[in-house]
């Protein structure tokens, strides 16, 4: 979608800090870390939301957890970490293309605010 930031991000038409991509997903540092390790991983194809996933979207969907670990390994996040997807209006989703995430290097809290 032209005007998706995230879109941009992973067609590499604006910058970012990228920590990995392939074919299907990107992963980059957010903006504004609200962790030690704040990265967003999405998909390059634009989704909207969880809400917008669909049947076609399975195995990047299937790619994209598959390979949590393996970014969280190479962020050195051994000891764990949390993956958010905000979604929707109540979820305070404010990019809206589909994106998770992947928060580290600290003590979690729970409930989340
Ligand atoms: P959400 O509120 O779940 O939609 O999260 C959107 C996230 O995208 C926020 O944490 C922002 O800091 C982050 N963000 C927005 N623009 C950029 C950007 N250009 N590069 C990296 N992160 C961004
Ligand atoms: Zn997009």
């Amino acid at each position: 979608m032209s005007d998706c930031i995230f879109c941009k991000i992973a067609n590499r038409e604006i910058p970012s800090d990228l920590v990995y991509e392939d074919d299907v997903i990107a992963a980059f540092h957010d903006l504004e870390p609200q962790a030690p390790v704040h990265v967003l991983i999405v998909p390059k194809k634009h989704i909207e939301s969880l809400d917008d996933v669909d049947f076609e979207d399975m195995e990047a969907m299937g790619w994209l957890m598959k390979k949590v670990k393996d970014i969280a390994k190479d962020l050195g996040l051994e000891n764990g970490y949390r993956l958010v997807c905000n979604t929707g209006e109540d979820g305070m989703q404010t990019v809206k293309h589909l994106h998770f995430h992947l928060l580290g290097r600290r003590k979690m809290t729970w409930p989340p605010g």
